[in-house]
């Protein structure tokens, strides 16, 4: 692409501002976005963490499902945690509706009470894992990137990208995967170019 990528962080709820440095460290531009109209205008989308189920809530109360789910047909998306929970074909504990954007099964908190919150290095990079979910089941056409204690953290397919993790926390800016995630919007839309 000529111009710089515009990803737009799904403003409903959660942690959506803390992408902004990093977005522009890796020379895309950061938009919050919440209505159709801010949906039209970016190239990509980042779901960030929070709580997947007011979320879902936010989004049938603002009848905003059908448009995201054309919206993330067609241009590349990360879920981070929260994210993931809504970007999986099933979700278990419990069970909830998602947007089926990739063959994976996720666990929420499947961590337990325990671990609800740690740092780790994942390529180096210090990133948090908060009431995380845990991957229970990939399709194998879904390639795992990173694995953390044996699970899968990181992975990918096509356009989408999922990090059970939050790499946002850190103040070392971009984070690798942010920088992998633009990497990504770049191929796919050079791809479409072709
Ligand atoms: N536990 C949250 C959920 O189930 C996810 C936590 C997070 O995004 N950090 O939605």
């Amino acid at each position: 692409m000529l111009s710089k990528s515009v990803i737009g962080v799904l403003a409903l709820q959660g942690a959506v501002d803390p992408h902004r440095l990093h977005i522009e460290a890796a020379g895309a531009e950061f938009r919050a976005v919440k209505t159709p109209a801010q949906f039209d205008e970016v190239d990509a989308f980042i779901l960030p963490g929070g709580e997947s189920t007011t979320m879902l809530k936010l989004i049938e109360r603002f009848d905003l499902w059908d448009v995201l789910a054309a919206q993330f047909a067609a241009k590349p998306v990360w879920g981070v945690c929260a994210g993931v929970i809504l970007m999986a074909q099933t979700v278990l504990s419990p069970a909830q509706r998602s947007f089926d954007l990739l063959p994976i099964t996720v666990e929420r908190n499947g961590y337990g009470r325990q671990l609800e919150s740690c740092h780790v290095e994942i390529e180096g990079y210090k990133v948090s894992f908060i009431r995380a979910p845990v991957i229970k089941d990939a399709a194998e056409s879904v390639h795992v990137r990173a694995v953390h204690k044996g699970d899968p953290v990181w992975l990918e397919s096509g356009q989408y990208m999922l990090t059970t993790f939050h790499p946002e926390m850190s103040l070392d800016f971009p984070s690798p995967m942010h920088r992998a995630f633009l990497a990504r919007v770049e191929k796919f839309y050079a791809k479409k170019a072709a």
